[in-house]
């Protein structure tokens, strides 16, 4: 297992209705030591793209995508959730279903902070059904920047999000996918993926 799987496994809580509770170390709370071992693998793993800029989405995105960013050393924009925009021509749009939440949100993207032909990094926390992904990625289309790279910290493998994102050709790398876990006894399995490689 690697260091993802093993605190997933040590602290995550299985919730009914396919949620997996990680508060107490990404997205509550927020372990930096560990954000740190997870930028340390998104550089090693994506080492050969060039990348300008790194992309989220509030809130659970953000601080994750802030540590990867300092290994990267460029800015990080999040997309910003809003019940309803004014359209000004300013903003990249895309709608969002929040798997959590089970609601729609515009997101938006300052046009400011998105150019055409920058690099771009998505990074998120979850990947479930692959809305919020799919939400960025036609943001990034919209701005005529390049998606060179999806990194997310736990896939729910069992869910289509992955399938989706990877058959319509984008590299998407997973730091702990899980293929199945259980609300009543509590079990998730990973599935096998290459060893990470971590530097003391
Ligand atoms: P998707 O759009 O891929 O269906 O869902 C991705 C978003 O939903 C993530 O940004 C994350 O915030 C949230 N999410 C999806 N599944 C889970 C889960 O099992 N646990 C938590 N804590 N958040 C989740």
């Amino acid at each position: 297992m690697n260091f993802l799987e093993e605190r997933i496994q040590k602290d995550g809580v299985v919730k009914e209705g396919n949620v997996l509770k990680v508060d107490s170390f990404l997205n509550h709370q927020m372990d930096i030591a560990l954000f740190e071992q997870m930028g340390e693998e998104f550089l090693r793993r994506f080492q050969n793209e060039k990348i300008d800029k790194i992309l989220t989405i509030e809130a659970s995105g953000i601080g994750i995508a802030c540590i990867v960013a300092r290994y990267f050393r460029v800015p990080v924009v999040f997309a910003k959730k809003a019940k309803s925009v004014n359209l000004d021509g300013e903003m990249y749009v895309a709608e969002v279903e929040s798997f959590t939440h089970k609601n729609k949100n515009q997101v938006i993207v300052s046009k400011k902070f998105l150019s055409a032909g920058e690099h771009v990094l998505i990074i998120d926390d979850f990947l479930a059904n692959g809305c919020a992904l799919q939400g960025l990625i036609s943001i990034v289309k919209e701005a005529g920047a390049i998606v060179d790279g999806i990194g997310i910290a736990i896939e729910k493998g069992f869910q289509p999000g992955g399938r989706i994102i990877r058959n319509l050709g984008y590299r998407l790398e997973s730091l702990a996918i899980i293929e199945a876990m259980d609300a009543a006894t509590g079990q998730i399995t990973f599935r096998e993926q290459p060893v990470c490689v971590h530097r003391d």
